[in-house]
């Protein structure tokens, strides 16, 4: 069976061709890091570890990049309202992503380009854009001319016309059109800047995903992920400098985008105060595997309604799956060679991604294997499939004993970096000031999360102390 993938581009589902069957290319969008990644932001990076998972069972090799946006006017402004450096936000929060994501067991990506270290890149972009005569140069700012690409507007559905009696589209006077959009902007001297052509400034958005993607996976490369809400104008965009810049060149085959997640039927907002951010979810106790699977179980085009009850529903049916695989270790499990069988859950993936139905497989499976009460070679080859089939969708990561141990119990073993690092930058506030009750105080909070300071010439390090991985 083919692999069939729903492209966007074409609005319909289409059976995957490769540029090189060989090597599979794939660039997600990543997050841009001034805060904690919320739910919403989870369920691309799951969706498409999925992705990646499948592509590297059936393809010798994938190349999976998703990049880091570490230049972005919101991080200016939190950077700004908390009185810290820009490197401070953007190195926290790309670390807390990390740690979150990792607790979602995504593998992450093979190559995770910063954008603050493609700015030669994308000023190579826009030269290129300016002397095709597709961008122009107006009070400091470099802009996209929208009405000379032919095909603008067709990812999204949007005539120019359209987009310009649109309200989201901002009227500034350096725009030649209103639909017109920024590749280089001017920064103050208080803003990050880079030295260019046009000044001292920093690239829009759009330009960063198009020059890091060039870099990393050439022109023309098989898919192209991210939110549905990124289609317009951020993936548009990208598409105008990539295919104007590389002279007509087709840039993506696959576009595909996962559905909007809302929580309990409302748009999630911190108004509403249904906002969830994963580490919160952590921090309550709930598995990352339980996040995981409840994100799996709509299929990825659909809106997804999250909820604590479709978590708790989630962590009943891993109670299930993890019951299956009682009486033997993860290690036995894994290490029982058999020839690999057909895998049913493997062809349902194949259709356009759908986990509800490779999901739904695996309770099957469970079914069968709960019939069977002996403990012998058969059974254990079974359940070998058993979990080979639940890693295609990233769950059952665990040994089974260590998740009904750690069932019940809240979990402590997450680890908050937003917090150690405030409390040593509060430790270190009060040693300043001699307040060494205070700094013995934070020190001893963070001893009885396992965190141990180590104070040298440098500053304070923390490491993890004995005992706990
Ligand atoms: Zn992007």
């Amino acid at each position: 069976m083919d692999l069939t993938l729903y492209n966007t581009y074409s609005g319909q589902k289409e059976i995957f061709v490769p540029v090189d069957a060989e090597h599979i290319r794939m660039y997600v969008c990543g997050p841009t890091v001034y805060n904690y990644a919320h739910i919403g932001n989870a369920r691309p990076v799951v969706v498409f570890d999925t992705l990646a998972r499948l592509l590297r069972k059936l393809f010798p090799k994938v190349t999976y990049v998703r990049n880091i946006t570490d230049i972005d006017d919101k991080i200016i402004s939190a950077a700004s309202e908390q009185g810290k450096k820009i490197n401070f936000i953007t190195t926290r929060y790309t670390n807390q992503f990390h740690a979150d994501m990792a607790e979602l067991n995504d593998n992450g990506p093979d190559i995770e380009p910063h954008a603050t270290d493609h700015i030669t890149e994308m000023i190579k972009m826009v030269e290129c854009l300016i002397e095709k005569n597709f961008a122009y140069v107006k009070e400091g700012h470099v802009l996209f001319s929208v009405k000379k690409m032919k095909d603008y507007g067709k990812l999204s559905s949007h005539s120019p016309d359209e987009l310009i009696a649109g309200a989201r589209i901002e009227v500034s006077s350096y725009k030649n059109s209103p639909a017109d959009f920024v590749l280089w902007k001017p920064s103050s001297s208080e803003q990050p800047g880079w030295h260019s052509p046009w000044g001292r400034g920093r690239p829009g958005w759009h330009l960063e995903c198009s020059a890091m993607s060039e870099k990393h996976l050439g022109e023309t490369f098989d898919i192209h992920g991210g939110g549905q809400d990124l289609i317009f104008p951020h993936h548009e965009n990208e598409i105008a400098q990539s295919v104007c810049a590389h002279s007509g060149a087709p840039f993506v085959n696959y576009w595909m985008h996962n559905g909007y997640l809302t929580v309990d039927g409302e748009k999630m907002s911190k108004s509403l105060g249904n906002f969830y951010t994963v580490r919160q979810l952590l921090d309550e106790g709930w598995d990352g595997e339980t996040i995981r699977l409840a994100l799996l179980k709509s299929h990825y085009r659909q809106p997804l309604n999250f909820s604590l009850r479709g978590l708790q529903d989630a962590k009943s049916e891993l109670d299930r799956f993890y019951r299956v695989l009682r009486g033997h270790s993860l290690a036995e499990i894994i290490n029982f060679s058999s020839e690999s069988q057909h895998s049913t859950i493997e062809a349902t993936l194949k259709n356009d991604l759908n986990t509800p139905g490779a999901i739904h497989q695996l309770h099957g499976e469970a079914s069968r294997l709960f019939r069977l009460s002996n403990n012998d070679q058969s059974t254990l080859k079974l359940k070998n499939q058993f979990f080979k089939d639940a890693s295609l969708l990233g769950i059952l990561q665990r040994d089974p004993e260590d998740w009904f141990k750690g069932n019940n119990k809240k979990s402590n073993d997450k680890i908050d970096m937003v917090f150690v690092e405030d409390t040593i930058a509060l430790r270190n506030a009060a040693r300043a000031r001699g307040d060494f009750i205070e700094a013995d105080r934070l020190r001893d909070i963070l001893s009885a999360k396992n965190i141990m300071l180590e104070d040298n010439v440098d500053g304070t390090v923390w490491k993890v102390g004995e005992g706990q991985k």
